[in-house]
């Protein structure tokens, strides 16, 4: 794991992959998103700042989960919005 210094990136130590392959908040409204997000903390799946709801962004800001990763096939990189730090993994 590499990291940008920051604690929340540090204390991913197995990373959560998506249950399914669809935005929980995205399905219960029949909305469409972009890509999908893995939230590192309760695991939920939610889309990203490229869809029009931004489930991901809400969920870290209300629920102060601050570490996602990508749930995008291929993709292997978390993110902690309150650092703004990315680190591949
Ligand atoms: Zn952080
Ligand atoms: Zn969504
Ligand atoms: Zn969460």
């Amino acid at each position: 794991m590499t990291n940008a210094g920051c604690p929340h990136l540090e204390a991913v130590s197995n990373v959560k992959l998506p249950a399914r392959r669809e935005c929980e908040e995205c399905v219960k409204l029949g909305d469409r998103w972009v890509h999908l997000r893995t939230c590192q903390t309760c695991g939920a799946t939610l889309c990203c700042d490229s869809s029009p709801n931004r489930h991901a962004s809400k969920h870290a800001r209300q629920s102060h989960h601050p570490v996602i990763a990508s749930a995008e096939p291929g993709e292997r990189w978390l993110y902690c919005y309150p650092d703004e730090a990315f680190a591949e993994y």
